[in-house]
């Protein structure tokens, strides 16, 4: 049985209230992303229409697609959450409210001189591979303090906090130990005078763990859209 999505978005907004409650969280400090990526702009509308307003994408010209076809719509709010060449830069900085997936300084210091003037500074975060694996996205978790600072001073970015991806295969106990990982280094950036207020972890499979370890921002998708068919084009 396929939900609707205002169904499934009720579903997934009730999982989050519920993680927040076994946390002892305040209701309504986990944000909901929509991860829309690969499916048509008909569907972010009709998630919008819901009352959904912010979306990720992984892909640029999915991206640029998606907002110039949905530009009437005005309070909605775009987050690129996907691995960013250099030579994507540009397009993601006109575009996009947010970057959670800013893994080196090169990409960081692009979109923070190719964001117009005329926009408000583009929100990130630095991603950071907890996993270890050195096939993923993200900085090291050594690396990250570093990075983070470096972010936190470029003029048209504000650092607004880490976001990482575990290892989708990975057994509870070490996917909650990844989360508990990337915890750990938000208190320390803040103890090291970073103002931060986003940690984006957790997907439709694991939401419960990551907000059990102090996620502020969920990012799902298949339990909102239902299951993609890749290759994208
Ligand atoms: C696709 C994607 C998601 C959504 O994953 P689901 O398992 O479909 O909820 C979240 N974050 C990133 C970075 C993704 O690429």
């Amino acid at each position: 049985m396929t939900l609707s999505i205002q169904d499934a978005l009720a579903s997934v907004t009730s999982r989050i209230r519920a993680a927040e409650m076994a946390a002892a969280r305040p209701s309504g400090s986990v944000r909901l992303l929509a991860v829309s990526k690969t499916f048509p702009a008909e569907a972010v509308r009709e998630a919008y229409a819901c009352g959904q307003r912010a979306f990720g994408e992984n892909y640029v010209q999915e991206l640029t697609g998606k907002a110039t076809g949905l530009a009437d719509l005005p309070e909605l709010e775009w987050h690129f959450i996907g691995p960013l060449q250099s030579n994507k830069t540009r397009a993601v900085a006109e575009t996009a409210h947010w970057v959670h997936s800013v893994e080196r300084l090169k990409i960081a210091e692009r979109l923070s001189a190719q964001r117009p003037e005329h926009l408000p500074p583009l929100q990130v975060c630095v991603q950071v591979n907890v996993s270890g694996e050195s096939s993923k996205s993200g900085c090291t978790l050594a690396e990250a303090p570093a990075l983070a600072q470096a972010v936190a001073r470029l003029p048209q970015l504000v650092l607004r906090g880490l976001m990482c991806i575990p290892d989708p295969a990975a057994p509870a106990e070490e996917l909650a130990r990844q989360f508990a990982g990337l915890q750990q280094l938000h208190a320390r950036l803040e103890a090291d005078g970073l103002e931060l207020d986003t940690l984006s972890m957790g997907m439709s499979a694991d939401l419960e763990s990551a907000i059990a370890h102090g996620s502020t921002c969920v990012r799902v998708g298949t339990a909102i859209f239902g299951a993609r068919h890749y290759p994208v084009a």
